[in-house]
C-alpha cells in the first residue's frame, strides 16, 4: 500500500507488498554503489514531519487494516533517533492494528546508532531491518564502492542482533566477479557466522542500466560470473557458514534475480540445500544459450 505524491521512484522487499509504504526520507542517504542507480534520479532528503504526516494522513482511510509499515526510502535510520522514536509513536496512536515497523538500514547508519537507541526503536515497534551487507569482502566492498569496510558491516550486523530487532541480511551472488568469487565467498560467509543473522537472502548480481558497474563490465573490467559459476559460489558460501544447532536462520534464495529457488533453516537443512544447489549446477551448466545481457535491467 501506497499513498503520496510522487516523488522519485519507491521499492521495497517483496515481503512488505501488502505494508504501508511511508516515505521518511527520498532517497539513499549513501548513493554511490557502483551496481545501484536505484536512486541516482533523485537528491537525497530526510523529510519533514509535515510531509511525513500528509502521507499517513492519506491512509487514514484504511487505518483500521494496517498492520504493516515500511519505511521507505533507502536507509530510513538516518533519521535521528528521536524523530524515528516519534514517527513510531505516532504510528502506534493512528493504525490500531498495527503489528510491525520495518525499513531498509544502511551499516554507517546503524553504527550510529547505540544499543541504547535501539532497544528505544524496538520498544516502540521497530520490529525487523533488512540490511544490504551484500559482501564481507573488504576488496571487493571496495570495488563496488559501499563505503564500508567488512569490520565495519559485520560490527553493524552485530549492533542489530544484540538487540531484539530482527536482522534481514542480504548479500548478493556474483558481486566481486570472476577473480574475487572465492574471496566473496568465503570472507561473506565469515561476515555471516559472526553476525548470526534471523533471515538471510542470496540474491544474484542483476546489472543496471546507467549503473557503473554495467559500464565497467561493457569496457571489459568487470567479469561476470556465468550461471553455473554463482551455483559453485553459493555452493562455497553456504559450505562455509557454520551456525550453531541453537540457530534458526531462515535462508532464502528465491529472488527475481536468482537462476535457481532455495530456501530452508540453516543450519538444519545445509546438507539438503548443498545438495539442491549441486544438482542445479549440472543442469546450468548445459545452458548454452546464457547471455549475459539476460542480467541486464532497468530501474
Ligand atoms: S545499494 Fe543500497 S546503499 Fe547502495 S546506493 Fe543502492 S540503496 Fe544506497
Amino acid at each position: 500500500m501506497y499513498f503520496d505524491d510522487a516523488e522519485g521512484p519507491v521499492f521495497r522487499p517483496p515481503s512488505e507488498a501488502h505494508s504501508f509504504i511511508l516515505r521518511v526520507t527520498i532517497g539513499c542517504s549513501h548513493n554511490q554503489c557502483t551496481y545501484c542507480n536505484m536512486y541516482r534520479t533523485v537528491q537525497f532528503r530526510i523529510r519533514p514531519m509535515e510531509e511525513i504526516m500528509r502521507q499517513i494522513e492519506g491512509a487514514m482511510p484504511y487505518r483500521g487494516n494496517i498492520r504493516r509499515v515500511f519505511l521507505a526510502d533507502g536507509n530510513a535510520l538516518t533519521l535521528s533517533t528521536d524523530k524515528l522514536l516519534n514517527i513510531l509513536h505516532i504510528l502506534k496512536q493512528t493504525f490500531p492494528k498495527l503489528q510491525r515497523v520495518s525499513s531498509y538500514a544502511g551499516p554507517l547508519d546503524i553504527l550510529r546508532k547505540t544499543p541504547a537507541d535501539l532497544e528505544a526503536l524496538y520498544d516502540a515497534g521497530l520490529k525487523l531491518v533488512y540490511y544490504g551487507m551484500e559482501s564481507g569482502d573488504d576488496a571487493t566492498l571496495a570495488r563496488v564502492n559501499k563505503g564500508v569496510t567488512a569490520a565495519q558491516s559485520i560490527e553493524a550486523g552485530q549492533r542489530i542482533t544484540a538487540s531484539k530487532i530482527k536482522l534481514s541480511l542480504m548479500v548478493i551472488l556474483g558481486l566481486g566477479g570472476k577473480p574475487a568469487s572465492e574471496a566473496h565467498a568465503a570472507n561473506t560467509a565469515k561476515a555471516i557466522n559472526a553476525i548470526r543473522p534471523n533471515m538471510l537472502s542470496a540474491l544474484t548480481l542483476m546489472m543496471y542500466r546507467g549503473s557503473e558497474l554495467l559500464a565497467e563490465f561493457e569496457r571489459g573490467e568487470f567479469e561476470l560470473l556465468s550461471p553455473a559459476e554463482i551455483m559453485a559460489e553459493l555452493q562455497q558460501l553456504l559450505n562455509d557458514i557454520e551456525l550453531s544447532s541453537q540457530s534458526h536462520c531462515l535462508f532464502r534464495s528465491n529472488h527475481i534475480s536468482n537462476y535457481a529457488t532455495f530456501a530452508g533453516t540453516l543450519p538444519r537443512d545445509k546438507n539438503r540445500l548443498l545438495d539442491e544447489i549441486k544438482e542445479a549446477q549440472l543442469e546450468l551448466r548445459k545452458m548454452t544459450n546464457w547471455d549475459p545481457y539476460n542480467n541486464v535491467e532497468s530501474f
